[in-house]
């Protein structure tokens, strides 16, 4: 596939958005405003970037293909409000306070973006991404279904998630294997529960879903005999996707 000139790279996740009407759709849903700072995750050949200049205060686009990165200045240089870095987004670090992330992100490494962010949360307000559909599934996913997992709760632990809407394949160049979603994950100010303990919470949450057909009384015997876990009124042989991030913090407590 050739896009003038332009050889993608898959390892890179590079499919380029080339459909006007979802670009526009983006560019709505992000409802930004003239004093917002915006980071670009992956800005590819500018598809999003150039209308993010003529809004925001500022654009900080950080692209690790040099190629692209090389592209972008010679097609974008002129926006004086717009920074353009070439580097691993994994590796950038976010100076700027309340700044709005934005991007069609590279699939392969969707999750661990997503907890590189997070893991920055007091710098940000609102994400919004594009992912596979199915990942974006995941995050939103409430008790009782096999989509919920130790990736919900930490989304929905920190942010407040919603789809806002879904992308065909075909909007994309070249054209991926599976749709997307658009997604926004807005940062919660508190934690959605309170736990003595968060690394606590989370080790239960990873050891559960380790093997999330056993019964918890199985799974997290390191950390509470059936006994304790009955102090919580949560029955030791209830499976891990019948727990809600309320039960996981009940459990948390009494194990830290
Ligand atoms: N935003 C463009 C668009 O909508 O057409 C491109 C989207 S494409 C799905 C993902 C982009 O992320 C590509 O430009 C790719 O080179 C870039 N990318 C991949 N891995 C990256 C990383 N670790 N850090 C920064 N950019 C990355």
């Amino acid at each position: 596939m050739n896009i003038a000139g332009f050889y993608p790279k898959k390892f890179l996740g590079q499919n380029f958005l080339f459909d006007d009407n979802i670009k526009s759709k983006i560019i709505q849903a992000c409802n930004l405003s003239g004093e917002d700072f915006v980071l670009e995750i992956g800005p590819g050949t500018g598809a999003l970037t150039k209308e993010l200049v003529k809004i925001a205060k500022g654009v900080v686009a950080v692209e690790k293909d040099i190629r692209l990165f090389q592209i972008l200045c010679s097609t974008l240089g002129e926006y004086l409000n717009l920074s353009i870095v070439n580097q691993d987004i994994l590796k950038y670090r976010i100076s700027q306070s309340n700044t709005k992330v934005i991007g069609n992100i590279p699939y392969n490494i969707s999750s661990p973006i997503i907890e590189h962010l997070i893991n920055q949360k007091e710098k940000i307000s609102v994400i919004y991404i594009s992912l596979q559909k199915e990942l974006a599934q995941r995050i939103i996913a409430k008790p009782g279904g096999k989509d919920y997992g130790s990736l919900s709760l930490f989304v929905q632990y920190h942010t407040s998630p919603s789809i806002k809407f879904i992308i065909k394949s075909g909007s994309f160049k070249p054209r991926p294997k599976v749709d997307s979603a658009f997604v926004e994950l807005l940062i919660r100010k508190t934690p959605a529960v309170s736990v003595k303990d968060e690394e606590t919470l989370f080790k239960i949450i990873r050891a559960a879903f380790g093997q999330r057909r056993k019964m918890i009384s199985n799974t997290l015997k390191a950390f509470l005999s059936a006994e304790k876990i009955c102090q919580t009124g949560i029955s030791p042989s209830i499976r891990p996707e019948d727990l809600s991030l309320q039960d996981f913090a009940k459990l948390a407590d009494l194990a830290g």
